[in-house]
């Protein structure tokens, strides 16, 4: 099966790609393990792909392309694979179409993991890392330590980290908004897409997705 994941951050994305190609028994390709493992040996596109990040600029579509291009031309990708984080605009989806054509291939599906917004801002907002370990996690509404501000498990102090501020995932779901649901529209007028409501437990989400895939 060749899948595509999409949903907006705080969909608990990561999680559900790591289940489903577990299920699904094909690789989970995500684009930071590909720039990381590309990175990490100094192939011809991870250096070009270094030279724009240590810059501090975007790296071009046609870089991230070829190295999706690779991995999925690996043995391991010959029954499917499932794509987290690529294609993240209408022209790499285009992009994918192509590859895909030359090689007699096609998409079976996109998935969109659907949340509601507000749901997510809450989620994300209300996190609180300990300082002494950032593995001490609280949610000061789901998951409420037992004195505000305080470490259940090692009385450090508990802050917000910067990303998890309420502006920061405003911005985050305004810039998906902007650069990924065009592709959802793209894939549903391919007739791929299939929304899976995203929220409760993981177990719940993976199972839905699954139920989706086999029809
Ligand atoms: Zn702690």
């Amino acid at each position: 099966m060749r899948i595509v994941l999409v949903g907006p951050p705080g969909a608990g994305k990561g999680t559900q790609a790591a289940f489903l190609a577990k299920n699904l028994s094909i690789p989970h390709i995500s684009t930071g393990d590909l720039f990381r493992a590309n990175i990490s040996q100094n192939t011809e596109l991870g250096r070009r792909a270094k030279a724009f990040m240590d810059a501090g600029d975007l790296v071009p579509d046609e870089i991230t392309i070829g190295m999706a291009k690779d991995r999925m031309e690996q043995p391991d990708a010959v029954n499917g694979f499932l794509l987290d984080g690529f294609p993240r605009n209408v022209s790499q989806a285009e992009a994918l179409d192509g590859m895909l054509e030359e090689a007699g291939m096609k998409l079976d599906a996109v998935l969109d993991l659907e949340v509601e917004e507000d749901e997510v801002v809450k989620r994300i907002a209300g996190r609180r890392i300990c300082r002494n370990d950032s593995a001490h996690v609280f949610h000061v509404v789901y998951a409420a330590p037992k004195t505000p501000g305080v470490c259940d498990t090692c009385g450090g102090e508990l802050y917000q980290r910067e990303d998890d501020s309420e502006a920061t995932v405003r911005n985050r779901l305004e810039v998906y908004h902007t650069q990924t649901e065009p592709i959802i529209d793209y894939y549903k007028a391919q007739g791929l897409l299939v929304t899976i409501p995203a929220l409760g437990e993981v177990a719940d989400v993976t199972q839905r997705a699954m139920d989706a895939l086999k029809k």
